[in-house]
């Protein structure tokens, strides 16, 4: 089962992907997560990248494409992924179209975590008092207007896409972290028996 999880920042994509990971056995590839790493190891990608990352502003979709198109065909990839934080805009969207069909692979599932902006901010501030030196370097305010303003302009707008294909599947991400697990469930429960 091939699945995207889309949200904006601290929606909980990331939790519900560990989740769905856990009970499905698919493999997470978080965009987010592998740019970090290469920052962190301080690869010529990580290196292109941070001044982007860091401002909150999205990464050129070339480069996040290329990522995608070789991550998906990685053998830990077959039987299923979850895609968290890409396609983020429209580019993306379409390339990702064209991939999966370059491959066999097929979407199983869109789903949308919904979240009030207000709480938003609220669980983004938690999160950055909780994590202390470990603070990634794009959780904080200022760079936190740019994130929900990426998601509002560049991935917001893809929405329609899937919704028009009949495969974007609504979900409250103000729910508590178990009942937003309980209602993908539901939906993937669906999927898997239609
Ligand atoms: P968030 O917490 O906002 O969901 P992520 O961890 O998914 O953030 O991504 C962090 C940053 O990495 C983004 O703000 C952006 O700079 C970059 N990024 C991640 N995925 C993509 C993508 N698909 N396209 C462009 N930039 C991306």
């Amino acid at each position: 089962m091939n699945v995207i999880l889309f949200g904006p920042p601290g929606a909980g994509k990331g939790t519900q992907a560990k989740i769905l990971e856990q009970k499905y056995g698919l493999k997470q590839l978080s965009t987010g997560d592998m740019l970090r790493a290469e920052m962190a190891a301080a690869t010529p990608l990580g290196l292109k990248v941070k001044g982007i990352v860091d401002s909150g502003s999205l990464v050129p979709d070339d480069i996040m494409i290329a990522i995608i198109a070789e991550r998906i065909s990685q053998p830990d990839c077959k039987s299923g992924f979850i895609l968290d934080g890409f396609p983020r805009t429209e580019a993306q969207a379409q390339e990702l179209d064209v991939m999966l069909t370059q491959k066999g692979k097929k979407l199983d599932a869109v789903i949308l975590l919904e979240v009030d902006e207000k709480i938003l901010l609220d669980r983004i501030h938690a999160r950055i008092a909780q994590s202390g030196d470990a603070k990634r370097g794009d959780d904080d305010e200022e760079v936190l207007k740019t994130r929900l303003e990426a998601f509002r302009k560049q991935t917001a707008p893809i929405f329609p896409f899937y919704e028009r294909k009949g495969q974007l599947e609504k979900v409250n991400g103000m729910d508590s972290v178990e009942a937003v697990s309980a209602e993908i469930d539901n939906i993937l429960s669906a999927k898997k028996a239609a």
